[in-house]
Order: C-alpha cells, then sequence, then structure tokens
C-alpha cells in the first residue's frame, strides 16, 4: 500500500459542472419479487407431531445452520418441556402450527367436533406463542376433504397434505399444499435431488419430517438431516428457505402491494409501500427492484436493508427488502457521478460516501498506461494528487483528509490523459 499526502497545489485545467439529469415520474419502474430476492424456487422444512427429537436435535440443528422450519405439533402432546423450548426460540424463522388437538382423522369425526380440533388448536398456539403461531396447520395423517377445508379456511391461510408433490406459485393449491416426505430410508442424494427439481422448475418445495433419531414415526437420521441442510445451503442464492406461513404472507402481500413515488427527482425517491392489510400478521418483507438514474453511486435506502444493485443495457436498478406497511422509504445517491467510457482501468474500491477523515481508494490498471488522480474543491482547488507514469496493477490510495472542512468535493481520475472517472464526493 502506498501513502500519499500531497500539499495543497493549484488544481489546473479542471472545470467541470454538475451534471444536468432530468427523469420524469413517467420512468418511474418497480417490480415485486415473484420469489423472495428474486430467487429462483422456495424450500420449506416441515415436522410433524411435535415429537420431542424435532426440538432437542433437529431445532438446534435448523439454528445452527439458519435454515427456517415450520413445526406442526399436537397441541395435547405440548407439555411443559416441549413448550419452554418452543418459547425460548420463537422467531420468525421458526413457525409453530397446527397439527391439531389430538390427531384426529378430519373425515371421520364430524364436523362439529373437527371444528373444535381446528379452532382449540389454533387458540392453544396463539395463547402460548401469539399470533404468529397457527397461521397454517397439516392434515393429522394428510387425510381431508371439501368440507374439512371449508372448515380450515376459516381459521388458518394454508395447509399441508402428506404430498407427495411440489406446488406451483401460479396454481398455488393453499389447503393442499404438497410435500416430498423423508423416512428412514432417505439418503441425502435423494432429498436434495428434490430441491434441484424445484430449483430447475421453479417450484416451492415443502419437506415433510416425522420422527428424528429413533423417536418418533419414520425416523430421521439427524446425519441424513444435517447434510441435507448444508446442501440447503449451498445453493442459497438459488432457493429461498422459509417457512410455510412466511411463504403465504408474501405471495398474499405481494399480490395486494401498490407501490407510490411521491417526490421523485433526480437525486432522491421518496416512496410508499403499502399492501393495505393487517401488519400484525402480514409481517414479511418483499424484495422490490427499483429503477433508479445510472448516475447514482452508493445508493441508501432508509427503513429497508439492501440487497444489490444491477445492470441492465444502460439501466440501473437496486433491488432491496421493505416492509408493505406505508412507511415513507428514502432512495438517495450518496454521490452523482459522471461515467466516462470503460478504459482499460477499473475501481475496485472507493470509500463510503460521505467520507469521514480518510478516503481510500483502489484502482486496478489492466494495462500499462498514464494515470492521474485528483481531488479538489468545487472552486478546482487541488487537495490531493498522485500520478504515475506506464502504471499497471492495483494501485491502492489512502488519502488523509482529516485536514480538510466538510462540504462538496470532485475526484478525477485520469487515464492516458483523458476523463476515466469524475466523482462528487461529500466530506462529513
Ligand atoms: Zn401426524
Amino acid at each position: 500500500m502506498r501513502y500519499i499526502f500531497i500539499a495543497i497545489l493549484i488544481c489546473s485545467g479542471i472545470n467541470l459542472k454538475a451534471q444536468e439529469i432530468s427523469i420524469d415520474n413517467s420512468d418511474f419502474f418497480y417490480q415485486i419479487a415473484p420469489i423472495f430476492e428474486f430467487k429462483q424456487s422456495i424450500v420449506s422444512l416441515t415436522f410433524d407431531d411435535g415429537s420431542v427429537n424435532q426440538f432437542k436435535i433437529a431445532l438446534p440443528l435448523l439454528k445452527e445452520k439458519r435454515i427456517p422450519a415450520t413445526f406442526y405439533v399436537i397441541t395435547n402432546l405440548v407439555d411443559s418441556i416441549i413448550k419452554r423450548i418452543i418459547l425460548d426460540n420463537l422467531s420468525k424463522d421458526y413457525e409453530i402450527g397446527s397439527h391439531t388437538v389430538t390427531h384426529a382423522n378430519l373425515i371421520k369425526i364430524g364436523s362439529e367436533e373437527a371444528k373444535r380440533e381446528l379452532l382449540n388448536s389454533k387458540s392453544f398456539l396463539n395463547h402460548n406463542f401469539g399470533i404468529n403461531a397457527g397461521l397454517t396447520m397439516s392434515y393429522p395423517w394428510g387425510i381431508y376433504n371439501n368440507s374439512v377445508i371449508l372448515l380450515v379456511k376459516e381459521n388458518y391461510l394454508a395447509a399441508r397434505s402428506t404430498g407427495p408433490g411440489y406446488n406451483s406459485l401460479y396454481k398455488l393449491d393453499r389447503y393442499g399444499l404438497q410435500a416430498q416426505g423423508f423416512d428412514e430410508r432417505t439418503r441425502p442424494s435423494r432429498a436434495n435431488s428434490w430441491v434441484d427439481y424445484a430449483i430447475q422448475n421453479q417450484l416451492w418445495l415443502v419437506e415433510m419430517i416425522h420422527g428424528i433419531d429413533h423417536v418418533g414415526y419414520s425416523p430421521v437420521d439427524s446425519k441424513v438431516l444435517a447434510e441435507h441442510l448444508d446442501y440447503i445451503k449451498e445453493v442459497k442464492d438459488k432457493v429461498w428457505c422459509s417457512t410455510v406461513s412466511n411463504v403465504i404472507k408474501y405471495l398474499d402481500e405481494s399480490k395486494n402491494t401498490d407501490i407510490k413515488c411521491e417526490n421523485c427527482n433526480d437525486t432522491i425517491y421518496n416512496i410508499r409501500i403499502n399492501d393495505f392489510m393487517d401488519d400484525s400478521i402480514y409481517n414479511q418483507k418483499l424484495s422490490i427492484r427499483i429503477k433508479v438514474p445510472a448516475n447514482w453511486d452508493s445508493i441508501r435506502i432508509s427503513n429497508s436493508e439492501k440487497v444489490r444493485t444491477e445492470y441492465f443495457n444502460e439501466s440501473k436498478f437496486i433491488i432491496f427488502n421493505a416492509l408493505p406497511d406505508n412507511q415513507l422509504l428514502t432512495i438517495r445517491p450518496g454521490s452523482i457521478s459522471v461515467p466516462i467510457k470503460e478504459s482499460g482501468i477499473r475501481l475496485v474500491y472507493l470509500s463510503a460516501n460521505p467520507f469521514p477523515d480518510n478516503l481510500k481508494l483502489s484502482l486496478e490498471v489492466l494495462d500499462q498506461r498514464n494515470i492521474d488522480i485528483v481531488l479538489c474543491d468545487m472552486n478546482g482547488k487541488l487537495l490531493f494528487h498522485h500520478e504515475e507514469k506506464n502504471a499497471i496493477g492495483v494501485i491502492n490510495l489512502f488519502f488523509n483528509t482529516q485536514g480538510i472542512s466538510s462540504g462538496l468535493y470532485l475526484l478525477r481520475i485520469r487515464s492516458n490523459g483523458s476523463d476515466y472517472i469524475i466523482k462528487k464526493l461529500i466530506k462529513i
């Protein structure tokens, strides 16, 4: 690393005006991701019956590997030990759903009894674990018919069957979600192939697991589960792994969401994202792609998580995750650059803008050329200058900016005498 600090000189030959850009609101473009973070498929792990090893063995494994899951519990079997474990681990990533009160055959017991099974299990879950528990259910023995579905619809957002199959997001049968079931013979390679199939066909894979390590029905070896979880992590760029209720919330919110631009101009976007739904339940963040002016750099968004920046032809887009709760979101550039044709050099790193007490810059020179880097104030007064003849490779620079006052500055990088980049920077 080379450090450079050159005293103030007169910055000759630099005469820049702020570039004039105008965009009107008709240019405002947004898109809500069909799947969170524009991934290709969804995987939800579900555990039925609430046997103790699901909480003592599978849950710690899931948490260690940061994989969310849904637990469909038989509420009569939730003893004080299981209840304690659930309470200690309650979060958006671990859903507690209903598998009825007694694991009843909902067709056989008659509609009054079925209604009680569905309602009482939901009340138990809400009472003990809050209103985001008991949002979805799984049918005991996988048995249901149309009259059962009507009862389920009154209390649940979705219900899982025992499959086998995958779920299409475009023709979703939310009260008959299909699943791929694990049993004691399932090998990791088989389970991983379900994930691959879901990715290739842009489907929602719901996995169903009962027993773990010799306890419960069709017990799965926890080593098999661990290996499969590692595979899900490996393909996480393509797979959104989430709970059943979070997926359903995402799909419902994204259908109802409207994005309004309130005062969008060439220096700031003020937007509101609203799903017009109950925010205490519909609390799933949506992923949104918005077109921004191509010369916006170091873009910041309030009240949201920025995911990435994308380029398509000459256009620039940002992708971020935000709650559709009608809050005001502000998107603004840290700096506005004047992009100049790429010419054998590449800006690898530049300090965040605004910058505080120093400015770091890293530049890669692909073929031998003369490089000239200057930082000056808006009156053209030179603050730093670094010149390198026949440069090649990486140039790392560190400007100590403690002594300079806050305000606007210009960074200009020239390559073989012509401008490569001119950037407005703010010192705070
Ligand atoms: Zn069951």
